[in-house]
């Protein structure tokens, strides 16, 4: 079998290393980008409530799986840790029913399909170089590609799971699928041997479907296709988001109802 080489244009390279959070934002809005992640200005409007809120619950969600704390637990230590605002704090608990289903779900998988405990890992950062081998840490310079996959299993049969979380509405599988492609993808470097890789989001803010669960599987990505469709995937989208990039005109979208540049933006400034 020949082997696929796989060349990153040098547009994209220019602005590596890339995470989907970078290429969603170029796509989105080229003026963010250049201010984000060229001059590197921080944003100075405040942090929008449901991000604030996301961010908590990753932090609950993380101390579940990842550190095997109680779910009680979890949200006294939140309390103890973070200075929280009555309706922060009421909003939070709006997630608890969601986040013990969540927890009973994970043993129930991880026993039926015999992952034993050290193979269940929370907020994982991977990284890649340009030939996707694996970059040595997060502050490798040689990375072409970074992500924090929220949780990650790895059963007896070398089949890899990694799990997004989102805390906000539900959108179509599609809106999830560049960046979960990714996640498989940088899997497979970190894991070479794997055979394949199994993505889903778990959507914790939403009602649980009729399965009893707020999990949507994706279909299982084989070695194979990791290699060759996903890598070319991956390399076209951010070849797109490289492109996106080349003015820095503001473009109005969704997006600016989160954007932390909005005071600044000629558009709402
Ligand atoms: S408010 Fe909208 S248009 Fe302005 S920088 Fe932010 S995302 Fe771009």
């Amino acid at each position: 079998m020949s082997k696929q080489i796989l060349r990153i244009p040098d547009s994209v390279m220019e602005y590596a290393p890339w995470s989907h959070t970078k290429a969603s934002c170029a796509l989105s809005c080229p003026y963010k980008f250049h201010l984000q992640y060229r001059v590197k200005q921080k944003g100075v409007g405040p942090e929008a409530f449901g991000q604030r809120i996301g961010k908590l619950v990753h932090m609950i969600l993380e101390w579940v799986s990842g550190r095997g704390m109680s779910v009680s637990h979890a949200y006294t230590h939140l309390v103890s840790i973070v200075e929280l605002t009555h309706e922060e704090e009421t909003e939070i608990q709006c997630f608890r029913d969601a986040i013990e289903d969540y927890v009973r779900g994970l043993e129930v998988f991880r026993k039926k399909h015999g992952v034993h405990k050290s193979q269940v890992k929370a907020e994982v950062h991977l990284g890649m170089r340009p030939d996707f081998t694996p970059t040595k840490s997060k502050w490798d310079k040689k990375g072409f590609y970074v992500g924090y996959i929220d949780l990650m299993l790895m059963t007896p049969e070398r089949v890899g799971i990694a799990i997004d979380h989102k805390t906000g509405v539900v959108m179509s599988t599609d809106t999830y699928r560049a960046q979960l492609e990714s996640y498989a993808v940088l899997l497979q470097s970190h894991h070479p041997r794997i055979n394949a890789v199994q993505v889903a989001v778990h959507h914790v803010g939403a009602d649980s479907n009729e399965r009893g669960t707020r999990t949507t599987w994706f279909p299982s990505f084989s070695a194979r296709e990791i290699r060759t469709t996903l890598r070319a995937n991956l390399i076209d989208y951010l070849t797109k988001a490289a492109e996106n990039v080349k003015d820095r005109d503001p473009c109005k979208g969704w997006v600016c109802a989160f954007c932390d540049y909005k005071p600044t933006c000629p558009l709402f400034g």
